[in-house]
This record gives structure tokens, sequence and C-alpha cells, in this order.
């Protein structure tokens, strides 16, 4: 069982990299990646945490971008987490993070939600890459709302007042950089339209022209109809399939291995990357 999409405490997720590996393998899969947003700073940690547990690991990365005004997330695996412009870049994002994130708490603050930066630092914790899920879960904690669901329905979606962005790169120009550091890139949920993501078929085909290597069609945020133009596209487009969970721990009710990415799959991804950094554990040799 392989699951391609995972955060851990590094970015919006629950769990540490650690404990992310721990309920890998106590939920059966064979194979995970963890993927937090804008850094690479869990990977030395689910590294070891992998093989101690048997599992094997791919290491890869989410960027946030933006194509035509819209947020896409785009999954980066097995980059060269030194490359000097993706470093470059991921810190841009990263560092953007925070006044963004400090800005949306004063409004709310002001509007007098009850929840104050500070409430939100707490909730942030060491992450590396501060997110709204983060004032989310400052809102449970205050009681404001039951859980990160009803925060982002209320006050947190892309089009509430509250919202404020962050630093993205460019979809195409993201693509690029992945594949410069010798990764392979993946569309995560590309037609999740709660998260203000609705790519058209043709935005898909320009960003297979800029060089993607693949699209996420098993998501539970890509909807039915998602799945099946994915799944269309993936073939038009000579694109890799993936499946997975996009799990968060306990903040959101995706549950690791919810969706799979086949055997096949995986090893087109491996197949396509070009750098120095492979799979790690059991199946790392091939
Ligand atoms: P940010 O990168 O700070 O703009 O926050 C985006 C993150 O919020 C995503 O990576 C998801 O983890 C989370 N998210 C987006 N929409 C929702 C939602 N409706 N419910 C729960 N979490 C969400
Ligand atoms: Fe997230
Ligand atoms: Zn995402
Ligand atoms: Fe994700």
């Amino acid at each position: 069982m392989i699951d391609l999409h995972t955060h851990s405490t590094v970015s919006d997720g629950t769990g540490t990299p650690a404990e992310v590996m721990a309920e890998a393998a106590a939920a059966g899969l064979t194979t995970v990646a963890l993927t937090d947003h804008d850094g690479t700073g869990g990977w030395a940690e689910a590294a070891e945490a992998a093989v101690a547990h048997g599992l094997t690991l791919v290491r890869g990365v989410e960027l946030s971008t933006r194509h035509r005004g819209m947020s896409v997330h785009l999954l980066g695996y097995l980059v060269d987490p030194d490359h000097p412009d993706l470093v470059a870049e991921m810190a841009l994002t990263r560092d953007d993070r925070w006044p963004r994130l400090r800005k949306m708490a004063e409004l709310m603050e002001a509007d007098g939600l009850g929840v104050t930066w500070d409430d939100v630092l707490e909730q942030v914790g060491d992450a590396d890459a501060p997110g709204r899920p983060h004032i989310a879960d400052a809102l449970v904690a205050r009681g404001v709302a039951v859980d990160r669901g009803e925060a982002f329905d209320r006050w947190l979606h892309n089009r509430s007042p509250y919202y404020v962005r962050h630093h993205t790169t460019g979809t195409a120009d993201a693509i690029r950089l992945v594949r410069a550091a010798g990764g392979v890139p993946v569309l995560a949920h590309p037609f999740a339209v709660k998260r203000g993501t609705a790519l058209l078929e043709d935005d898909v085909r320009e960003l297979a022209e800029a060089g993607l290597v693949g699209i996420e069609v098993d998501h539970r945020d890509n909807g039915s109809t998602g799945r099946e133009l994915a799944a269309r596209l993936a073939d038009e487009l000579g694109l890799v399939p993936t499946g997975s969970s996009d799990y968060h721990g306990d903040g959101k009710e995706n549950r690791l291995g919810e969706n799979t990415t086949t055997p096949e799959a995986l090893a087109a991804i491996v197949a396509a990357a070009t750098g120095r950094i492979g799979l790690v554990g059991p199946d790392s040799t091939p």
C-alpha cells in the first residue's frame, strides 16, 4: 500500500515526522511520502523512523504555487533539498507565511473573534511553515470552532474577508524548478474546487508542456468528476496518475491509505527523478 501525500508538524500536520511514520506502518502502508508545505525540514527524522519501521519513504515537498490567480499545490518528489534556487524559493514562501498569518490573526482579533496572534503562535509550535490550519486550531482551542473544517468553512476559506495571501511561485516556474532540482513534479488535488483550485483542462495541458510528470487522481478533494477528468488527462498527456490521502493527522478527516498509488506509478516517478535523492528503506534498491 503506497500513500504519497502526508504532512507533519513541520508544516500543518499534527504529528511529528516520526509519529507519521509510526502511524503509516500501523495503518499497513508499505511506502509513504512525507510532503510538508514549502520545506524539507522533516526529512531526516522521517527517514530514521521509516527505517526503524521497515517502511519505504519517498522524500517530498508540497510547493505553494499559483496559476492564473488560482492557488495550486505542486508535489515535488525526490528533489535535491540543497538545490540553491529551490532552497531560496521555499524560504521566500515560508518567510512570507509569518507576516501573512499574523495579519489574518489580527484582522480576526479586531473583529472580536476571540483569537489572538499569541494563540496562533502556540498552535504553530516549531513548525517551519505556519499556515491557516494553525489559526483553525487556535479557534478550536478557544471553543470558537469545533474543528478545522468548520473554521475553514466559516472564516479561513480563500474568499473570506480575513484571507491574506502569501508569496507563491508561478506553477510552471515551480515545475521547472522541481525538475532542475532533479525531482518529479506532480499536481496535487487539481480539481479541489472548495480550496479555490479549479484548473481547466487547458491549464493542465499547459503545465504538462512545462514539464509536469504526474497528477493526483485519487484525492478526496477532487470529487468524482474531478477524478474522472484527472484520469482522462493523465491518459491523454502521459502523466503518471497517483492516489493519496493528504494526511494531516488529527486536524482533518483524511486517513492514511484512504487513497493509494500503484507500484507501477511509483516506479515511473522514481524513474523520472534525475538527482541524487532516492527512496529510503526496503525498496530503495531496485
Ligand atoms: P495555507 O497554506 O496557510 O494557505 O493553508 C492551506 C492549508 O489549509 C492546506 O494545505 C490544508 O491543509 C488546509 N485546508 C484548506 N482547506 C481546508 C478545509 N476546508 N478544511 C481543513 N483544512 C483545509
Ligand atoms: Fe496542508
Ligand atoms: Zn495541498
Ligand atoms: Fe497536502
